[in-house]
């Protein structure tokens, strides 16, 4: 199949923050027939590339001057061994259509990172997480074609090296691989993992906690304060929770007793963005167009459609603020395109 290469494409319906930035080329893949045609056109026109699976973790700052490549490879294979179950899902899979399949299927695992939105392929580049769960902790191995050379290669966990919202993909790796497909490894017995408070709250009452349980949980909490992007355009959690070090957090919460704090390791506490934002009046405070959601100040929604300059104005504004009230710096978490 050859790839076909147009030119400036809206890329407002591949974003979930509906920025109606324009590609100067735009392609789709969707064979890994077509990933030596794809190298070949980047090396000719050396040109910037911005590979896209559900565009639910970028920011389009502006009009993107390179190829936007849409992301379709599709297919998933499982592999039972015992209890333990390989399940291999190309990278343009929906995330949180491969947690039901598995679920459906009696594969354990992933209950926890049930109504993420996006692809799998997008996964392991911040390590995705949710109630107390991380991508790493059922990752097995990825493949993904090197953008510069061609070469197949397979990432181990180790490879990988996740943390908190991040991984090689991020670092030292960044732009160089089109990942084509992620290997996890799941189990046929049930267990999930509860440590997480708003997840043993939404289970009270709950007579037999099952996988199925958990998952129901977990899509009923999202959806109670989480704007669905389809509704209200937003990329989820806008910035990352703070990792302070502990004399630090000593030092806020005499100022403010109740603010909330998770134990890191190396002395570390994690803070809670959302919490912050909301403290400082953020939340549902309308700057220009745009705005931090009223159900939860960490996501910031575009309702109109506005540009990424837009956004990306209330971000500064908030993380300005931030610095200014507790010395503590927000990053953005998703990936911003255009201003780097
Ligand atoms: P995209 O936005 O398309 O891409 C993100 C980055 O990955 C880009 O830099 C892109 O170039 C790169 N990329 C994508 N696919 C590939 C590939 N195959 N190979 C190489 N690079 C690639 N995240 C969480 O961790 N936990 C949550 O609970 C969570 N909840 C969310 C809730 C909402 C309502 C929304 C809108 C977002 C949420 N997110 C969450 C963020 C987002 O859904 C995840 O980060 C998701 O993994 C992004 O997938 P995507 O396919 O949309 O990635
Ligand atoms: P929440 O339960 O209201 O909690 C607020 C924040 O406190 C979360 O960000 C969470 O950090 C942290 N937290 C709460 N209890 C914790 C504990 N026992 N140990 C460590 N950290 C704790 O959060 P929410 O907004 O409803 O989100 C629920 C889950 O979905 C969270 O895990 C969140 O990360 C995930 N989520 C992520 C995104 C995204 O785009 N990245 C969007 C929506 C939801 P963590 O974020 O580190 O878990």
């Amino acid at each position: 199949m050859t790839l076909t290469v147009d030119n400036h494409v809206d890329l407002g319906p591949f974003n979930t923050l509906a920025v109606p930035a324009r590609a100067k080329y735009f392609t789709q893949l969707d064979s890994l027939d077509q990933i030596d045609e794809l190298i070949d056109f980047l090396s000719r026109e050396q040109l910037p590339l911005l590979l896209l699976g559900g565009g639910s973790n970028v920011v389009l700052a502006d009009d993107f001057s390179g190829l936007a490549v849409k992301l379709n490879l599709l297919g998933v294979n499982i592999q039972e061994r015992g209890d333990q179950v390989l399940v291999s899902a190309m990278a343009g899979e929906n995330w949180h259509a491969l947690v039901e399949h598995c679920l459906s299927n009696n594969i354990y695992g992933l209950e926890n990172l049930a109504l993420i939105p996006g692809t799998v392929g997008a996964a392991p580049i911040q390590n995705i997480g949710a109630y107390g769960v991380e991508l790493e902790s059922v990752f097995h191995s990825l493949d993904a074609v090197d953008l510069k050379t061609g070469e197949r290669k397979t990432f181990s966990k180790v490879d990988c090296q996740f943390g908190y919202r991040d991984s090689i993909f991020k670092n030292a790796a960044k732009d160089r691989y089109v990942i084509t497909r992620v290997n996890l490894s799941l189990s046929k017995t049930p267990a999930s993992d509860l440590r997480y408070p708003a997840l043993q709250q939404a289970l009270e009452g709950v007579e037999k906690v099952t996988p199925q349980a958990v998952f129901d949980a977990v899509c009923r909490v999202r959806a109670s304060k989480l704007p669905d992007p389809k509704d209200i355009p937003n990329a989820g959690s806008f910035f990352k929770n703070p990792v302070i070090a502990n004399s630090l957090f000593e030092t806020l919460k005499q100022a403010h007793p109740e603010m909330p704090g998770y134990p890191q390791a190396n002395d570390c506490t994690k803070l809670a963005a959302g919490w912050l934002i909301d403290q400082s009046g953020w939340k549902a405070k309308p700057v220009g167009r745009v705005q931090m959601h009223a159900l939860q100040a960490l996501v910031l929604t575009n309702p109109n459609c506005d540009s990424g300059q837009a956004i990306l104005t209330l971000a500064r504004a908030v993380q300005a603020d931030i610095l200014q009230r507790f010395g503590v710096t927000l990053e953005i978490e998703p990936r911003v395109y255009g201003c780097e």
